[in-house]
């Protein structure tokens, strides 16, 4: 590592974990990390940055999207009519072509994230068995440190240990689990359901006490005992959870239901927004926003965070490890729909999508993402999403800053969507506008706080150098859009909108321990079912090029 420093001077520096909050700053970077100033004082940097008058924050941090594996590439796979008329990513002397539309080809995320400032992103939702494709994936996605989550909500083992009441057994089984796939955290996708979908015909789960098939456990068993286990692991991010009922009215009961069953365990609530509906019945007389109750249970719980989904108007493409979600949305849509299973793991489910701001339906889904943002009282326990590119592409991060930083831009927009909005939900109500700390929190303070990420969304000494700098604009969209500097790892990667450098980013995963001997019992049933040898299934540390192993929790 180099010993030569670079530094940034001068600008006005939002650190919320450091409490400050505009104040003018110098930052100092030495081997791709915050250090404390020379001690020297005729120490001079190599590289000076003068960012008197801009904004510096850490380099953001996407939670929750959909950017490797074996979905995203089917969707890619699936929309060409989108590439074909999307702008094109061309070669340049140090980057690769790639692809837009709703699912970027790889180099095209990594490049375009980077553009926008973020230096960090998670993909929430892998079948371990795609693990190495998924790492093989993330090797093609530059200028971003990556992790990802591992689907075990419906894992046979998952339930079969639930089922013989062994939590010992499934302490092990999770950590092996993370361990093997170079994971980062534990994932549950409509727990329960997934299986009973790929059992029998229209199958799935209404409510927490539905026996899954063959199994003989619930939802709730489910949910409450990962989320016991992880805590128990000290894995550093909370079970992550996609509740039951995606999408459906009336499911706010449902997801309420499953804040309960965690039982005071952390939980992380992901696209909260599909999960807060009131109404019954497929009627969209009845469909209306239950924000209100759910964002008070929210507020009452500190063990609980979640991320919000925001809607953006226009069209993208729904991918999810909820096999029947992805059925009804082809349903509502009339659109094209694939769906896979993983054998002992998971299911898969991808329709191209329409939001319309003329859809009464569409537009509630809209006014409760923004309800969500403005009625957690907490901004460090609810994090910026569109769940990419479910809700949105993330390039329309810049959109949703403005719309929680101007409210008159909110309200002019609000006038544009269908009418009946303003008696379902509160939105017109609700003043608030964001800071730019708190801007700085639900982009990055909070989700390295949620992902138990020590060296990131923060500017002390000891963090890594990932540092966005932008101009300060009255319109918040534009000075998002288009950062003056990118920095990751102390490395300049974009500056004014072009890419300068590009760099391949670390892997982040965990790996708690375990009782070894666990792993006899696991590979036999594992040859007992799997259609792949026991041992070509873990993936190896070697496997991995740049990789941080990221260490339990001791707050815990
Ligand atoms: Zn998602």
């Amino acid at each position: 590592m180099s010993d030569e420093y670079f530094k940034i001077a001068g600008g006005y520096v939002y650190d919320p974990r450091n409490g400050i909050d505009g104040q003018v700053r110098d930052l100092w970077i030495q081997g791709g990390k915050i250090v404390a100033p020379p001690s020297d004082p005729e120490v001079r940097a190599t590289r000076v940055i003068d960012a008197s008058g801009l904004v510096v924050m850490p380099g953001g941090i996407d939670m929750h999207c959909h950017i490797a594996g074996p979905k995203v590439n089917a969707a890619r796979k699936m929309r060409p009519e989108e590439k074909r008329k999307a702008e094109p990513i061309r070669r340049t002397a140090i980057t690769h072509s790639g692809t837009l539309g709703s699912v970027p080809s790889t180099f095209a995320t990594g490049y375009k994230y980077a553009g926008l400032g973020y230096t960090t992103a998670f993909d929430a939702a892998v079948p371990p068995l795609a693990a190495r494709h998924t790492h093989e994936e993330f090797d093609d996605t530059p200028c971003l440190d990556k992790g990802f989550y591992v689907l075990m909500g419906n894992n046979h083992y998952v339930m079969k240990a639930i089922k013989e009441q062994a939590p010992q057994k499934l302490d092990a089984f999770v950590a092996w689990l993370l361990g093997a796939a170079k994971g980062y955290a534990c994932k549950l996708v409509n727990p329960g359901g997934v299986e009973n979908w790929k059992q029998h015909a229209s199958g799935n789960v209404h409510s927490l006490d539905e026996k899954v098939d063959h199994f003989d456990v619930t939802p709730r068993q489910i949910i409450r005992e990962l989320a016991r286990s992880v805590d128990q692991l000290r894995i550093p991010h909370a079970v992550h959870i996609h509740c039951n009922n995606l999408g459906l009215p009336g499911n706010w009961t449902t997801t309420h239901e499953t804040m309960r069953a965690l039982e005071g365990h952390r939980g992380h609530l992901t696209h909260i927004q599909f999960h807060s509906y009131g109404g019954g019945d497929v009627d969209e007389d009845t469909f209306s926003s239950k924000v209100a109750p759910l964002a008070e249970y929210i507020n009452q719980n500190p063990n609980l965070t979640v991320d919000v989904v925001q809607v953006i108007f226009g069209e993208t493409t729904s991918m999810t490890g909820d096999g029947p979600l992805g059925y009804y949305l082809h349903n509502v849509y009339g659109t094209k729909w694939f769906s896979a299973d993983t054998e002992m793991e998971s299911g898969c489910g991808i329709a191209p999508i329409k939001y319309r701001n003329k859809s009464l339906i569409h537009a509630l889904q809209w006014a409760i993402g923004l309800e969500w943002y403005l009625m957690v009282q907490d901004p460090w326990r609810v994090v910026m999403s569109t769940d990419h590119p479910n809700g949105g592409s993330f390039l329309a991060y810049p959109q949703i800053i403005r719309l929680l930083m101007d409210r008159a831009y909110r309200q002019e927009t609000l006038k544009e969507v269908h009418p009946a909005v303003l008696q379902r939900s509160q939105l017109a109500d609700l003043d608030r506008e964001y800071t730019l700390q708190e801007i700085a929190i639900i982009t990055r303070a909070g989700p390295a706080r949620i992902l138990g990420l020590e060296n990131k969304g923060h500017l002390g000494v000891g963090a890594d150098a990932d540092i966005t700098i932008y101009t300060p604009h009255e319109n918040k969209e534009l000075m998002f859009e288009l950062p003056r500097f990118v920095i990751k790892s102390g490395r300049i990667l974009v500056e004014q909108g072009e890419i300068c450098e590009v760099i391949q980013g670390k892997t982040l995963h965990v790996g708690p321990d375990y009782d070894r001997e666990i792993e006899t019992e696991i590979s036999s049933w594992f040859e007992d079912n799997y259609s792949i040898r026991f041992r070509n299934y873990p993936v190896a540390e070697s496997y991995l090029h740049d990789a941080e192993k990221i260490p339990v929790r001791k707050d815990l």
